[in-house]
């Protein structure tokens, strides 16, 4: 695997490719790798030609600096999982490549209410801080495709709206999220979870998959009371929000033949450990 550190080897490895018109899927990781990135990879590998992948801890998308330095880095680990799923380039930037000069950061996004509702509400600023990183690195790697997780789904709808709105020449391939077998989302942060708060943490996946269960039963405000108050009897647990919502606007619904596609979103603090979690309703 080729590792390259810098903005200018990512060019000259371009430049070496190009006669070969070959098609590149491209991964934006922040490292940490799990085997949900790996199924990225993988899903990468089988539909491009070549496939590069990123890790950088973005630090303009971390609104809680407490998060950004807690935030497992695990470069050796992640080479060899990159190597072991034959990925074919990494490129790892430092802040400083990435963001020269402090002042360069100051491109201000906009994506309506995408980007203020749920996630958007309790972390200020930090989809601008994904849609500045995404966007610089499709311009530096220029894939065909690139992959993201609905495990961010909210990331997933910026993400579309950014590379339609700047028409940018690159496919967005969303992929399903790879979970433990008792249900746990897999992530990154999992890591940081004691012993006693991994126990618990299931059942944010399971309350989501009730909520799909009940629709038949509960109206769309009910069903969200009823997975609130199922979460809130765990003292370990905080819920930020739950919320029952269009699958492509995020606007809440009053009823469930309201919209064609509908997700429920969740982001609950277990200790000091913030986790995200959805189910595509319908
Ligand atoms: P991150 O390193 O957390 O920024 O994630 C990099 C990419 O991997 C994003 O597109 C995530 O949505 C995706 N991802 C993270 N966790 C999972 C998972 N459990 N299943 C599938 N994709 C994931």
């Amino acid at each position: 695997m080729l590792i390259l550190k810098t903005i200018g080897e990512v060019n000259a490895w371009h430049e070496n490719m190009r006669q070969d018109q070959k098609s590149i899927g491209f991964v934006q990781t922040m490292g940490a790798l799990h085997p949900g990135h790996i199924s990225l990879i993988r899903k990468a590998n089988l539909e491009n030609d070549v496939v590069a992948c990123s890790i950088f801890v973005n630090p303009i998308q971390f609104n809680n600096p407490e998060d950004l330095e807690k935030y497992p880095r695990t470069f050796d680990d992640d080479i060899r999982r990159l190597e072991e799923v034959a990925c074919d380039v990494l490129f790892a930037p430092t802040v400083s490549e990435m963001y020269p000069g402090k002042d360069i950061v100051n491109d201000n996004y906009n994506f309506g209410h995408l980007d203020k509702v749920l996630e958007g509400q309790y972390r200020p600023g930090h989809f601008n801080g994904v849609a500045v990183v995404v966007r610089k690195l499709l311009e530096i790697i220029k894939p065909q495709r690139a992959y993201f997780g609905m495990k961010d789904y909210q990331q997933l709808k910026i993400v579309e709206a950014l590379v339609k709105y700047h028409e940018m020449p690159v496919d967005i391939v969303a992929c399903p999220t790879l979970r433990e077998k008792d249900g746990l989302a897999m992530s990154s942060r999992n890591v940081r979870l004691s012993h006693h708060e991994r126990v618990i943490a299931p059942v944010i996946h399971r309350v989501l998959t009730e909520i799909k269960d009940k629709t038949n039963q509960l109206t769309p405000k009910e069903a969200q009371i009823w997975g609130v108050n199922q979460l809130n009897n765990y003292a370990e647990i905080q819920v930020e929000y739950l919320q029952i919502v269009g699958a492509d606007d995020l606007l809440p619904i009053e009823n469930w033949d309201e919209k064609k596609g509908v997700v429920v979103l969740v982001a609950a603090y277990l200790g000091k450990v913030r986790l995200i979690d959805n189910v595509i309703i319908k």
